[in-house]
């Protein structure tokens, strides 16, 4: 299995890691336009690999050593400064990704090649990647909110003393400030949110609610505060995804795709089972009218900024 990243600043690397740690992969390849960039990453990773998996990590500085891979994952673009949105990034990224995605497709094969995409503002880059690279929408994946997901498990699973295995929880619609977190699907040990309070007698107040909302909301936003630029979380979830390509896991993930029928459709985020050729179902989550509300408010917006690139 051979993958490309492109893209190789502070996530591309974190990537790289994350990916270079599952075992799952014999060769990586890297490409930044930045060269002496990509080599430094490949030498520095290249030394990492000798304490775990055999990988064969090399740097390229031309789109031909991207030939062969299965897999490409694209991590480059601008990243948010402190105060700035993702979507404060859209004429600048669409511009980096109409560059990269027809020099990608000009290497690879386009009847298995999976691209995921990791560049912000997320949605708006598989639209515009999908339409760019003409693939399947099932093999143009973004990562979408499964961090934001993994963000309401773990801050959920803190309120509650289980562990965040234990509790499944989505958040759903764009990876932006128009997430919306699906409270009505939530499920721990099987049992709804409102069940499993009641019987651990601890309850989850509106306001306690909300703030979990807010801090799932807000968790990019304090990252970027305090290290300048996220990269741990989005490396694990890169590299949980292609573990679920790769294995032909069929896990059920909520990345991004493009979907929907007329005037609806919009990549977005929803639970969606994803193995050997990318998603191969999209699930219909449990929502109250609000939440519907608010999930289709949000794919307007991305439509909106879609529309405007
Ligand atoms: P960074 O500035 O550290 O690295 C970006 C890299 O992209 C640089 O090395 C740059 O040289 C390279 N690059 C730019 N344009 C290029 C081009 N046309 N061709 C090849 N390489 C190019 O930024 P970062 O922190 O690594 O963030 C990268 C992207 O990932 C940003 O858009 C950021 O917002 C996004 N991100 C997404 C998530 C998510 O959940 N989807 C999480 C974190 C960051």
């Amino acid at each position: 299995m051979k993958i490309a990243i492109i893209g190789v600043g502070s996530v591309g690397s974190a990537v790289a890691t994350a990916v270079k740690n599952t075992g799952l992969v014999h060769e990586i390849v890297l490409f930044d336009r930045d060269s002496a960039r990509a080599r430094a990453a490949a030498e520095d990773l290249g030394h990492a690999a000798t304490f775990g998996f055999d990988v064969k990590i090399s740097a390229v500085n031309n789109y031909r050593g991207v030939r062969g891979s299965d897999i490409v994952i694209i991590s480059a673009g601008a990243n948010q400064k402190p105060g700035q949105t993702r979507t404060d990034l859209l004429q600048n990224n669409a511009e980096v990704i109409r560059d990269i995605v027809p020099k990608v497709m000009a290497n690879v094969d386009p009847k298995r090649v999976i691209l995921i995409l990791v560049t912000n503002p997320l949605d708006v880059m598989v639209m515009l990647a999908q339409s760019i690279a003409k693939l399947p929408p099932a093999r143009v994946i973004g990562t979408g909110t499964m961090l934001d997901s993994a963000r309401l498990r773990t801050i959920l699973s803190r309120y509650l003393s289980v562990s965040p295995q234990s509790v499944h929880s989505y958040v759903l619609g764009e990876h932006g400030d128009s997430s919306v977190v699906d409270w009505s699907s939530v499920t721990i040990g099987g049992l709804s949110l409102d069940d499993f309070c009641k019987q651990t007698k601890n309850p989850l107040s509106v306001s306690t609610r909300n703030t979990i909302e807010y801090r799932v909301h807000n968790a990019a936003y304090e990252i970027i505060r305090g290290r300048g630029a996220t990269w741990d979380g989005i490396g694990a979830a890169v590299a949980d995804l292609l573990r679920s390509i790769i294995n032909d896991e069929h896990r059920i993930l909520t990345v991004s795709i493009v979907s929907g029928t007329g005037s609806n459709i919009s990549a977005m985020s929803l639970p969606r089972v994803v193995g050997a050729n990318g998603v191969l179902v999209t699930l219909k989550p449990k929502m109250s009218v609000a939440e519907s509300n608010a999930l289709r408010r949000s794919g307007r917006i991305i439509q909106k900024n879609f529309s405007h690139i």
